[in-house]
């Protein structure tokens, strides 16, 4: 049976101070259960902080993007090593918001994720299609084309420590939530890609939800066979709402 994963994905927000309240809130109600984990992905700047705040809990830390590189003249850049050095165990790779402003090809993001995944760190591959995708029925294809190049790039064996987030890109801060159903359908499309691959790697890895998760609608979402957690941005910011998806993830 898998566990659940609930993720909060920090984007570009917070000072010092307001991390430091939001991290202590989310520690001192972390679900008392193992069937489900905490992560927060903080900005860069405030990992080994947050690292710290939650050494003594059962909350872990990932960065929300990484470099494919490991050294060297790269401006701007953070390496698996340094993440790894701050006391993240994921790293987030492929996130929309890096695909599509950042510019993040899918043979980019494959090499991130390796580089994560040689490094120790679990990578989170994001993947997801755009509305105009959707309604032009290219949801699979687009999904399909996202996860072959990683998979092409670090063999299914390479999912075997990593997390999948479903993520369309038209439910992320939108208020748009996918319905459980819809999500569902995705969630088990990328099993099954996995399957023609791998059972076993099929059955035990965590395909996440992302997209305008939240409190009210979770426990829905949740219920489905093939979600396996969310992957969490607006709600993620203030600690009652984050604790409210880990509690319908503890209900689940
Ligand atoms: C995200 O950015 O990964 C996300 C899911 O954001 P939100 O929950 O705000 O839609």
């Amino acid at each position: 049976m898998r566990n659940y994963l609930v993720a909060g994905n920090w984007k570009m927000n917070g000072d010092m101070a307001s991390n430091r309240e939001l991290v202590a809130g989310i520690v001192a109600g972390a679900p008392d259960t193992d069937r489900v984990k905490l992560l927060i992905c903080p900005p860069f700047p405030y990992l080994a902080a947050m690292a710290q705040a939650t050494a003594d809990s059962t909350v872990v830390v990932g960065a929300q993007s990484v470099s494919e590189h490991a050294s060297g003249a790269y401006t701007g850049e953070v390496s698996p090593q340094m993440l790894l050095d701050c006391g993240c165990e994921y790293a987030i790779v492929g996130h929309s918001e890096r695909r599509s402003l950042y510019l993040e090809s899918s043979a980019a993001v494959a090499s991130k994720f390796k580089a994560a995944l040689e490094a120790g760190l679990r990578p989170i591959l994001c993947v997801g299609e755009s509305l105009e995708e959707r309604e032009a029925g290219s949801t699979e294809a687009v999904i399909d084309e996202q996860l072959n190049a990683v998979l092409d790039t670090v063999g299914v064996a390479g999912l075997e420590t990593a997390v999948i987030a479903y993520e369309p890109v038209w439910a992320i801060g939108t208020g748009m939530t996918a319905t459980p159903e819809q999500a569902q359908e995705v969630h088990k499309h990328i099993r099954g890609v996995l399957a023609g691959h791998d059972a076993a790697i099929a059955e035990s890895t965590q395909i996440l939800y992302g997209g305008s998760m939240k409190g009210e609608n979770a426990a829905g979402l949740l219920a489905m066979p093939d979600i396996d957690g969310g992957l969490i941005g607006g709600a993620s910011l203030k600690s009652a709402d984050f604790l409210a998806i880990a509690e319908a993830a503890a209900q689940g």
